[in-house]
């Protein structure tokens, strides 16, 4: 099958060849197999005039399962997310509900040009909620990395009530569902946040990781405590830290814990909007360039923020302004320059992603032998009134409505600003179905955050203490 798309300008994001005004792509077995301008090819034709291609972008943290509990994070801080969402509302999950959640919100993904995602998958309460979650991405044809999520979700009868159960799971997985690594969906492991299980099975999910041949990815640094503990010191301290590993925020990491995982070659996922939301502090993408790292980005949980990453580049990029520019307000002076681009911050939302999750040999640009995966942004729209510099244009001028059509390796998924056959309808029913399910099964929202008993998150901390006192001694320095 070849497609030759023409009229387009592309903005690539290969730095050797930039913005292409007249931009032919031709597509053969979803793979971009020529780019240029006047290409000739006996290939069926694809006009895209007045397009401006973007590669399709990558998220490298999101809890897909959440959908369908859109927005009931809106005014929650991060502690109120973790009592009603991580120990309540995961509990009444049926494998209905994290299937519905991941086919919907894979394909919100996918209307917003987020092509690929990494899905930390923690509301596997029985083989049967694993096997759903996959369905549910792969269905709605969305790459990506699905990371299966060791936490115990606290439910009464366990079908896991053992840890070497959950592991043995996550093999059953792999075979089943990851026999090969050429797949548009890889596999990964999601560590259980570092003290909410004692070490040694923090030192098994990683272990697990390594056997399997998988990334991991890990809530890191989340949470300000004057007890906290050094996650990523703790890590390296047991030998496991390593470079196939995406860390989450990190805000409250220390410079240390910061270098330790640039040393290791390992990669941070940032989430502007639930970390300035929800209470964890500025994100960490001058920290990370600083020592040579390249940040990539997630939109975390749709129950708070919708999932499309201009919000993420533009929430991004202003805080992180906003965040260099206030010493020098502070002093009464006025900033002589700004310390992030639009261009990086581009860049950290599709190869930068794409590296992250080490398939930037795969996606993330528009170059020969990479997959096709494409956003076409419609010109027709007023933002691009009159349109403005390419990376401009993107970064700061563009949304969801903007994007016309949507390519995953050389297949529409979304044309003429619809997803492809009845997608869109199959969404809508699933999605309401499960969250009127799961708003029974609570007995109403409510129940998701009554008042906490007093001292809980003393308690939580103490339990953590209690169980990393099996770790390796950190420095003190
Ligand atoms: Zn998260």
């Amino acid at each position: 099958m070849r497609t030759l798309i023409r009229g387009g300008k592309a903005l690539t994001g290969d730095p050797a060849l930039g913005a292409l005004e007249e931009a032919d792509i031709l597509v053969e077995d979803g793979r971009i197999a020529a780019l240029g301008s006047d290409l000739s090819a006996d290939a069926e034709v694809t006009r895209a005039d007045g397009s401006l291609i973007v590669p399709g972008f990558v998220d490298t943290h999101r809890h897909v399962w959440q959908t369908a509990m859109r927005g009931i994070c809106a005014d929650w801080t991060l502690l109120d997310y973790f009592r009603g969402i991580r120990l309540t509302a995961s509990a009444v999950y049926s494998p209905e509900d994290v299937y519905a959640g991941n086919y919907a919100g894979a394909l919100e993904a996918l209307d917003a040009g987020v092509t690929c995602v990494l899905d930390f998958s923690h509301c596997l309460i029985s083989p049967d909620h694993a096997d759903e979650a996959v369905r549910g991405l792969r269905e709605a044809g969305l790459r990506g990395v699905f990371g299966y999520g060791m936490f115990p979700v606290p439910v009464a009868e366990p079908p896991f009530d053992t840890v070497e159960k959950r592991l043995e799971d996550a093999r059953r997985v792999r075979i089943t569902h990851f026999a090969t690594d050429d797949g548009p969906l890889r596999m990964a492991v999601a560590l259980t946040e570092l003290g909410l299980v004692p070490f040694e099975t923090t030192v098994a999910e990683v272990g697990l990781a390594r056997e399997l041949d998988v990334l991991v990815t890990a809530h890191t640094g989340s949470v300000h405590a004057e007890r906290r503990p050094p996650e990523v010191d703790l890590l390296e301290r047991a030998g496991l830290l390593d470079s196939r590993q995406v860390h989450v925020h990190c805000n409250a990491c220390t410079e240390r814990e910061l270098d330790l995982l640039a040393g290791a070659g390992a990669s941070v996922s940032v989430t502007p909007e639930t970390e300035l939301q929800m209470g964890m502090g500025y994100p960490v993408t001058a920290k990370l360039l600083e020592r040579g790292m390249t940040p990539s980005l997630g939109c975390d949980i749709v129950s708070n923020n919708r999932g499309d990453l201009f919000s993420q580049m533009r929430i991004g990029l202003a805080c992180e302004r906003a965040r260099a520019n206030q010493p020098v307000l502070d002093r009464l002076g006025m900033p002589d320059g700004l310390t992030l681009t639009a261009a990086q911050i581009l860049h950290f939302a599709t190869l930068g992603g794409a590296k992250a999750l080490g398939l930037d040999s795969e996606i993330g640009s528009i170059e020969v032998g990479k997959a096709a995966d494409l956003v076409f942004l419609s010109s027709g729209g007023m933002s691009f009134a009159p349109a403005a510099e390419p990376v401009a244009q993107v970064v700061l001028q563009c949304g969801v409505g903007d994007v016309d059509s949507v390519m995953v390796a050389g297949e529409f998924v979304k044309r003429d600003g619809r997803m492809t056959g009845d997608a869109a309808e199959r969404a809508h029913r699933v999605a309401g179905e499960s969250r009127a399910r799961i708003e029974a099964a609570l007995g109403g929202w409510d129940a998701l955050l009554p008042d906490p008993p007093e001292g809980w998150f003393d308690d939580v901390v103490d339990a953590m203490a209690e169980n990393l006192a099996g770790a390796p001694a950190a420095n003190e320095e």
